[in-house]
Parts: structure tokens; C-alpha cells; sequence
């Protein structure tokens, strides 16, 4: 067993790509070389004119598309990403309690932040063990029900299913949008940053509501509660319906996405996007099954990850030397969760990722672990 990272991995071994993030995540190429041909007729012009406007709309549209929503839905935008958002909806979300499911860093970090605020009863929290996920509980009191559809730090994905209750089903879909699908009837807010599963850049938070969303946000807009104004959601809605943020937003993080859901869409929708992601969640977890010192970290394969993949290691096998093995070699961000200490990697397999990569970073491990070992 070594620790030194000068293992060089063969370049017949190494993937074509070798971003295996999750969050940032691999943008695509072509992406990249679009926004660049586009370049000075949009970058640098004003989101308040048609350019940037129209870009706002293609958004729009191709989230509806994607999501196939159903009439009264709406697609909202604004700045400051998914965590933004978990500010946005403390004020002018939930109307006085709400239930957190927690089994992560990211869900329990909304908790966290409704916790803090005076204007609101203490959130209930309803925790799982890391690798597991609670379910919710229908209560009376509670006006909104969080839930996060891809726990990105456990590599776990829960059903998204409309809670029976009174109170609002609102999910964190921030990894798992445009990986897995989900059916809008299931939801009253769909919300995620550009930068994971669609393979865009950060800043922006998108919100699929539904109409009883838009009636809670209008209602407690008009209540008289003090609410931020960059952290009204209420201006996010009414700036959406005319394609506009509240203030000026990353162009670049708007087109990126338009770029992507297009070509998701043109790929088949979530039909191809799912197959894709099935394929590469069962290239790597059937290789760390069939390995002798490998195991996937979540142990029922019902709620395995099929966009952020969670792989355990028996010593003397070392994540982390694995992980700065690659890294020296070019296939970065392959670390596990700090947090979760474990011994881990955890690897995107977003469908901007093709099963071909996937396969090669198989190779790639199965090479250093070899040379390791010796
Ligand atoms: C990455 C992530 C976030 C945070 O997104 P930001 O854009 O950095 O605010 C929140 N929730 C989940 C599930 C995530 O994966």
C-alpha cells in the first residue's frame, strides 16, 4: 500500500473528459463553444431588452417542455441559487411551521436556515441516517413540507410524492433536476440552481410552482409581513411572467441553461435523460458490487443515486488517495462529502456525461487500485 500520487493511469485508460464533479458539473463543450459564438451579440446587452429576454423565455419554455406542466404551473426565476431560495421561501414561503426531512448536509441546511427566523415556529425536523431518507409526516400546523429529491451529499434519492395534507409539498431538486424525473403533479415548488443535473453555472434559482404556490406567495406578499425585496418571491414571479429576474443575473448561467435543456430536449426528454443515467449509475455501482474491496455507500439500490453515485471502500484501499490519484492524472472532483467521512468517492454521472467516461473511469480505479495494492 502507497500513498505517494505519482501512479500515472495510461492515456488509453483515462476517460475523454475527465469532470466527474458534482456541482459545478461537466459542462458540455458544445455549450461552451456556443456561448462563445454567440458572444458579443448577447453577453455584455441588457436584460431588459429582447436578447436577453428572449434567452429568459427559451428557459421558460424548455422547462415547461421538459416537465410537461400542466396549466397554471409556472416557471420562476431569480438570483442567489438553491440556497437563495431556502431564504426566499422563509419569508415568503411558509406562512408560520414547517417539516424539514433531513438525511444530508443540503436538506438540513433549509432547517437550519427557517430556524433562525423570528417570524416563524421552530421547523420540525424529521432526520434519517446518512445513506437512508425519512418519509413525511402528515400533520396538522405544518403549511409546508420539505423535501429534497437527491440528497447530493449521501448520493440518496427519495420519491417525490405529493404529501396528503394541507400544507404545501415543496422539494430541493437541485441535483436531481433534469437527472430524474418527477411528475409536477406531484409538487407544489420544483426548485434547483442551474450548475448539477443540467450542467450549467451557479447564481441562478429556478422554481417550478404550482398554483396553490402562487396563491401562498401573493397571500403572504399582501400580509404585511417585512420581507428582504431581493428575497421576494412575489417580484420573482411577476418579473418571471414578463422573462426577467428582479435584478441583473448571470447571462451566461441563462444561456447555458436554455443550451442544455434544448439539447435535453431534442435528445428525447427525460425518457433518453433517465435511460442515460440508469446506464451510468449501473456501470459504476455493478463494478463496485463485482469488486472484492468496492460497495455502493447506499445500501438498498431502490434509492441509489443515478446522477451522484456513492462508492465505499474496505482498507486499505483509500478514497482519498484514489480521489489524488486521479486528480494528479486529470479526472477530477471525485472526493466524497467531506462531511460524511467515509471511506468514499463520489462521482457524477449527470447525463452531460457519456456511459463511454463512465466505463473509462471503471478502468481508471481498477488500474490504480491495482497499482496501489502491489
Ligand atoms: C448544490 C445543492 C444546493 C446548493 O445549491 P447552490 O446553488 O450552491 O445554492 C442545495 N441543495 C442541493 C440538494 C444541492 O445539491
Amino acid at each position: 500500500m502507497t500513498d505517494d500520487i505519482s501512479i500515472r493511469i495510461p492515456a488509453n485508460l483515462l476517460p475523454a473528459d475527465g469532470r466527474f464533479g458534482c456541482g459545478p458539473t461537466r459542462v458540455r463543450d458544445e455549450t461552451l463553444g456556443d456561448l462563445a459564438g454567440i458572444g458579443s451579440s448577447y453577453m455584455g446587452t441588457s436584460h431588459r431588452r429582447t436578447t436577453v429576454r428572449a434567452m429568459v423565455g427559451r428557459v421558460r419554455q424548455g422547462l415547461a417542455d421538459l416537465y410537461d406542466l400542466p396549466d397554471g404551473y409556472e416557471v420562476v426565476l431569480g438570483n442567489g441559487g438553491a440556497t437563495g431560495f431556502w431564504d426566499a421561501a422563509t419569508f415568503g414561503l411558509i406562512e408560520r411551521a414547517s417539516q424539514h426531512l433531513a438525511f444530508g448536509e443540503f436538506s438540513s441546511k433549509f432547517a437550519r436556515a427557517v430556524a433562525g427566523a423570528p417570524h416563524l415556529e421552530p421547523p420540525q425536523v424529521i432526520e434519517a441516517v446518512p445513506g437512508t431518507h425519512p418519509l413525511p409526516v402528515p400533520s396538522d400546523g405544518i403549511d409546508l413540507y420539505a423535501l429534497t429529491h437527491n440528497e447530493t451529499s449521501t448520493g440518496v434519492t427519495m420519491p417525490v410524492k405529493r404529501v396528503e395534507a394541507a400544507g404545501l409539498t415543496v422539494v430541493d431538486a437541485t441535483s436531481a433536476a433534469g437527472g430524474i424525473p418527477v411528475a409536477p403533479e406531484e409538487f407544489d415548488v420544483y426548485y434547483f440552481s442551474p450548475q448539477k443535473a443540467f450542467g450549467g453555472d451557479g447564481g441562478l434559482f429556478v422554481a417550478l410552482c404550482s398554483p396553490r404556490a402562487i396563491e401562498r406567495i401573493e397571500r403572504i406578499a399582501t400580509s404585511g409581513r417585512w420581507i428582504p425585496p431581493f428575497l421576494s418571491l412575489s417580484s420573482a414571479v411577476s418579473n418571471s411572467r414578463k422573462d426577467q429576474t428582479y435584478n441583473t443575473p448571470a447571462l451566461a448561467t441563462i444561456f447555458m441553461l436554455a443550451h442544455s435543456l434544448e439539447w435535453i430536449n431534442q435528445q428525447g426528454g427525460f425518457a433518453w435523460v433517465s435511460e442515460r443515467c440508469a446506464r451510468n449509475a449501473s456501470i459504476l455501482y455493478g463494478w463496485a458490487e463485482a469488486h472484492p474491496m468496492a460497495y455502493p455507500f447506499v445500501s438498498d439500490p431502490s434509492i441509489r443515486s443515478q446522477v451522484t453515485a456513492t462508492i465505499d471502500f474496505e482498507r486499505p484501499v483509500s478514497g482519498d488517495h484514489l480521489a489524488a490519484t486521479l486528480r494528479a492524472n486529470g479526472v477530477v472532483d471525485t472526493e466524497s462529502y467531506r462531511k460524511l467521512g467515509r471511506n468514499q468517492l463520489r462521482i457524477g454521472i449527470w447525463p452531460t456525461i457519456p456511459p463511454s467516461d463512465v466505463e473509462a473511469l471503471v478502468a481508471c480505479l481498477d488500474y490504480v487500485i491495482e497499482q496501489t495494492l502491489d
